[in-house]
Parts: structure tokens; C-alpha cells; sequence
């Protein structure tokens, strides 16, 4: 992530040069040029890239020029080598040309004290070129966000553990989160699995607050008796506690430990992954530098192609959905099934969420906002 606007110190090109390998010339020279009427013209010099020019170009004269190598003084276009025929320092041309024919003009990607990539752009391999063709090798750039993330629960084991207890199942939530961070670029600082423990989890919050620059948990923020989380941070730090209108992920718990933000995730795992999506992902990236227009997943509309049924119940329903590209490119959205909030399968069939408002839902053929999560299938 860039930090500050680059201005460039130079133009690029540097100089007027040529696009192809051919011969650099006097347009005028060679108006009406055919072959039939061929021009003859005087080879002065060669010029390689690499090369500049040693003396400028009179009236019936050129100079063999190759692509990249800076045009002479006096010649104001070049003629391709195909449309010539060479014989010893003399050259004779058999197609017209213009003033201006395959040349590059110097500034003519970008100008000395233009702006080439603005603070805030994410830097993608084409910056990297284009930086370096400024000289600019080590752009200063934003740090990373570094991200605790831990869950909660007693009944939770790490995922490599082959001794599961009864009433035990695998913590899926962290790997899931820890993807989504490293997947924008956070620096995650994995603290594990914390058990329904008041004292534990104080320190382990206490902790991380000391170290990172947000903290992302799941589980123990909804009504249960042993949603500790909830009682731990509403000692600590200064929260708000909600209900979203929204399924899945319903309880939602933000606020600052020590100024440090806090995302007090639901436990069941898809309802995590659609709270991260929608809360913690653009606030983290904000907090991470990206411009605000990029904080947010496209979010194009699509045909649900089979419905998108569902009952009125005051909220707005996130749909997992797979979405295609169809007949004559329309987006199309299909549900990736096994919709329910523990239902993992469906979640890691998407690509996306349709954005169902409260009603009786989408009929077949009809169009619905889809925040795209993934690449398009
Ligand atoms: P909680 O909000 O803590 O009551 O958790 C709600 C549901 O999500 C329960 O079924 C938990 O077992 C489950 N859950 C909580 N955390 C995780 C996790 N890290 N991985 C998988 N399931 C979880
Ligand atoms: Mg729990």
C-alpha cells in the first residue's frame, strides 16, 4: 500500500524515440512514396538502442534506427524496415509516411512532474515496472495491520489433534479468520484457542491489545450462560453490544480495548465468516491505508437463476451463493446449498453472498445483489 503520491522527476519516455526498426526520416522526404515511386534517401548513421544520435538529419538524408533507440534531430517520423530495400549507404523507401509515423514522443506516457500511482493503491506488479521506470526502487509504504485473532470455547481443539473428547469439536473459526486477514495482506497474530475462562481470556486480550492494531474473535458474544467473552469484555473494555438485522450473524460485539479495536465475532463458523465480510474486513482494511472506494467487495447484481426463497422474519438474509458467468456474460447466482450457520459446505462451495432483503425472497429469473467474495467460476 503506497503512502504517499508519486510524482514523477522525469518523462517517460526520457526522449522522442522510435517504435520500430526501420529507418528515421524527413516525412516530407518521402510523401507519395510507392513502389512503384520509390524514394531514395542517404543512410548518415546507425543508431542502436543503447545509441544517440550524432548529428541531426538534412533534407534526403536518414539514419537506420532500431526500436527504442532516440530519434535524431530533423527527421520527424520513421519508415518500417519492410517498406525499404537497403543497398550499400543508400535506401530506397516504397511506402509514405506522415509526420509523426512510428515515433514515441518524449512525456507521452506520463510527463515530468506528472502523478504516476496515487498514495493508497495497493502496489500490483505493473506499478513495480512502471515505479522502477522512474528510478524509484523502494517505494515507502504503509505497514501491515498486525490482527490478533483467538477463539473461544471449551468444546474447542486445535484442528491437528486426533483425540477429540467427547462433546469436543475442531476450532475452524481461526484457521477461516486467519485466511481472510492474510488474504488483504494483515499480519495475523495467531494467539489460539481460549477456554470459557474469565481470567484466562482477560490476559490473553490484555495482551494482545499491547502488541496489534485490532483483535478478531469468534464465539462467547451471544445470550449463552457461558459466553464469557461477552462478561470479560464489557469489564474491560468499552463495547457496544448488538443484534444486526441481518442472517446469519446476528450478535455482534465492538469496541476498544486500550484504543485498539475489538470484533467480538459469532462462534458458528459461517456466521463468523459473514460478520468478518461485513465489519471487521472493511474496518481493518481502512485501518490498513486502502482508499474508502476500496474497502468494499464489487457488489454487481445477478439473475437468481432457481430463486432465492425465503420467509420475512425483519432481517436481511445473506445467501451463499455460486455465481457464474452466463448466456451473453449476465451474472447468474445459484444457491451453494447447506444454508444453515454451521453448514460449512456451503460457505466454501461460494463465491459470494446474495444480498436477499426482507420479504418472500428472489423468484427464479429474478435479480438480486451479490457481494462477490471469491473469483468468478
Ligand atoms: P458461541 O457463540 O460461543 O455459543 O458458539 C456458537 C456455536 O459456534 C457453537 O456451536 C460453538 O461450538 C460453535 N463455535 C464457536 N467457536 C467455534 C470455532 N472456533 N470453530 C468451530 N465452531 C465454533
Ligand atoms: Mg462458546
Amino acid at each position: 500500500m503506497l503512502a504517499e503520491s508519486i510524482v514523477s522527476p522525469i518523462d517517460i519516455p526520457a526522449w522522442t524515440n522510435s517504435a520500430m526498426d526501420g529507418y528515421a526520416a524527413r516525412a516530407a522526404d518521402v510523401r507519395g512514396a510507392s513502389p512503384a515511386l520509390p524514394r531514395r534517401l542517404r543512410v548518415v548513421e546507425a543508431i542502436p538502442a543503447g545509441a544517440f544520435p550524432s548529428r541531426s538529419i538534412g533534407p534526403g538524408e536518414c539514419a537506420r534506427i532500431f526500436t527504442g533507440a532516440p530519434m535524431p534531430d530533423g527527421a520527424d517520423a520513421v519508415v518500417m524496415v519492410e517498406d525499404t530495400v537497403s543497398a550499400g549507404d543508400r535506401v530506397q523507401v516504397s511506402r509514405s509516411a506522415r509526420p509523426g509515423d512510428h515515433v514515441r514522443p518524449a512525456g507521452g506516457d506520463f510527463p515530468e512532474e506528472g502523478i504516476d500511482v496515487d498514495a493508497g493503491e495497493r502496489l500490483r506488479a505493473p506499478h513495480l515496472g512502471l515505479l522502477a521506470s522512474i528510478g524509484v526502487a523502494r517505494p515507502a509504504v504503509r505497514r501491515r495491520p498486525t490482527v490478533a485473532v483467538f477463539s473461544t470455547g471449551d468444546e474447542l481443539r486445535s484442528a491437528d489433534t486426533s483425540d477429540l473428547p467427547p462433546g469436543a469439536i475442531r476450532d475452524s473459526n481461526r484457521p477461516l479468520l486467519v485466511g481472510l486477514l492474510e488474504e488483504f495482506g494483515a499480519v495475523v497474530k495467531d494467539l489460539g484457542i481460549i477456554g470459557d475462562d474469565a481470567a484466562t481470556l482477560r490476559s490473553a486480550l490484555e495482551q494482545a491489545a499491547g502488541v496489534c492494531d485490532a483483535i478478531v474473535t469468534s464465539g462467547g458474544v451471544s445470550m449463552g450462560d457461558y459466553d464469557v467473552v461477552k462478561a470479560v469484555l464489557g469489564r474491560i473494555a468499552d463495547m457496544t453490544w448488538m443484534q444486526v438485522a441481518i442472517k446469519p450473524a446476528k450478535p455482534l460485539a465492538f469496541g476498544k480495548l486500550g484504543g485498539v479495536p475489538i470484533f467480538g465475532l459469532p462462534g458458528n463458523p459461517v456466521s463468523s465468516a459473514v460478520s468478518f465480510e461485513l465489519f471487521a474486513r472493511p474496518a481493518i482494511r481502512r485501518l490498513a491505508g486502502h482508499p474508502d472506494h476500496r474497502l468494499d467487495r464489487p457488489c454487481p447484481t445477478a439473475i437468481a437463476v432457481d430463486g432465492l426463497p425465503r420467509k420475512p422474519d425483519g432481517k436481511i438474509h445473506f445467501v451463499r451463493v455460486v455465481v457464474r458467468i452466463g448466456a451473453e456474460g449476465r451474472l447468474e447466482a445459484r444457491s451453494a446449498g447447506a444454508p444453515r450457520s454451521h453448514h460449512m459446505t456451503g460457505m466454501a462451495a461460494a463465491n459470494g453472498l446474495a444480498i436477499v432483503p426482507d420479504s418472500l425472497g428472489i423468484p427464479a429469473g429474478g435479480r438480486v445483489g451479490v457481494l462477490l467474495t471469491g473469483a468468478l467460476s
